[in-house]
């Protein structure tokens, strides 16, 4: 039930609305805020002091204008101001990255080590480093960390199950904030392909509704429908690598048979491929190995891709054929991979989509490639700030 507006929540509405404005037309003007919003001159002046007093928007040159008048100081979101924390631990490599508050990436880092069999405690240890040095790393004060995991999360940070890391209801925020490196910021916990999905919608122009299908050694997909990350009753939605590509298929880490993880991981690429895992070998050198000997027509590795890009198409076109997005986009590791998996997952979409024929499913790589999930983390840290920006204003009061 919608209760009456408080001037308080009216403050904190309008100063979003403002934010939101400098963000979307930079630079722009108090007068042409005022003009956008529909607030007056003197509240927009009024608010755009809170936005420069909290380090949110900072004021450049005056564009040079034609017409009479005094030009005006320019508007912009300040690249200096409050940036967001983006961390992923993955099956075989642990990342860190800082977005500032206009988006762009000031800080990337990857740890190629396998993290299977690893203690979750030890783990976040690790985490807790890099995001020391992330913090000491950029010239920015970082607000807050979100961090991606391979697995079912819950609101709370509590990670249900990550299959291919072997964890099962571990509390990440308890021990990462006992950890004597971690930079006491607040942390929130996210699956990877969800925060991949994210980073993909605002890095990139997409469509309103697509899928996001990230490839690691595991399978996982963010679901976008009409710009919104679409996170299911639980938080849980996605889990595309468990979906049945074969129902009497090779069993899977996760207890069933025939999952699209058995046809389409790193690992089973490899196998399938006759590469053989190599410990000293990490996965980016290895699928960039891949790629390489698919671009000299290697028929082994192409018969591989075509079989993972078919495996994929069938478990994709499931997922179109119920929601009705029209764009598949190949991310993390599939993103390099993309040129031939590409072809292969077309091909089953235009077949299995009833509707293909009258609109037909566009396949791309992810923009953002390899870092979308932990840069998508990072985003996701500057997206919330910038969208309630009222709490940061309030912090520095
Ligand atoms: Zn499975």
């Amino acid at each position: 039930v919608d209760g009456p507006v408080r001037q308080r929540s009216l403050w904190q509405h309008n100063l979003a609305l403002v934010l939101g404005h400098v963000g979307a037309a930079t630079p722009t003007s108090r007068a042409e805020v005022a003009a956008a919003t529909g607030l007056t001159r003197a509240t927009v002046s009024s608010l755009v002091e809170d936005l420069l007093g909290a380090g949110l928007v900072t004021e450049v040159e005056p564009a040079p204008r034609t017409g009479a008048g005094r030009p005006a100081t320019g508007l912009v979101l300040n690249p200096g101001g409050p940036a967001g924390l983006g961390l992923e631990i993955n099956v075989d490599f642990l990342a860190a990255a800082v977005v500032d508050l206009t988006g762009a990436v000031r800080h990337h880092v990857v740890h190629r080590v396998d993290q299977r069999g690893r203690p979750p405690e030890r783990v976040l240890a690790d985490v807790a480093r890099m995001a020391a040095e992330a913090v000491d790393g950029v010239d920015l004060t970082v607000a807050a960390a979100r961090l991606a995991v391979p697995g079912l999360v819950n609101g709370d940070g509590l990670v249900r199950v990550a299959p291919n890391l072997g964890w099962r209801d571990v509390d990440v925020p308890g021990p990462l904030a006992a950890a004597p490196r971690w930079p006491a910021l607040p942390v929130s916990v996210d699956n990877e392909a969800n925060l991949g999905a994210l980073g993909e919608l605002a890095a990139a122009p997409t469509p309103p509704s697509f899928l996001y299908v990230s490839g690691e050694v595991g399978i996982g997909a963010g679901v976008v429908l009409d710009g919104a990350l679409f996170r299911g009753a639980h938080g849980w939605s996605g889990e595309i690598g468990h979906v049945t590509v074969a129902p009497d298929g090779p069993l899977c880490r996760c207890g069933a048979r025939g999952c699209l993880e058995q046809y389409a991981g790193q690992e089973a690429i490899m196998r399938a491929a006759g590469i053989r895992a190599d410990p000293m070998l990490s996965a980016d050198v290895a699928v960039a190995r891949i790629a390489d000997l698919a671009a000299a027509s290697d028929p082994g590795v192409l018969n591989a891709l075509r079989a993972a890009g078919a495996a994929l198409g069938i478990a994709a076109a499931g997922v179109v054929n119920v929601l009705d997005v029209d764009t598949v986009v190949l991310g993390g590791s599939f993103a390099a991979l993309a040129d031939w998996l590409g072809s292969q997952v077309e091909r089953e979409l235009r077949e299995r989509v009833l509707t293909a024929d009258w609109s037909p499913i566009s396949v791309r790589a992810s923009a953002l490639g390899a870092a979308a999930t932990v840069v998508g983390a990072a985003g996701a840290v500057v997206r919330d700030l910038r969208a309630a920006p009222a709490s940061w204003v309030n912090a520095l009061r």
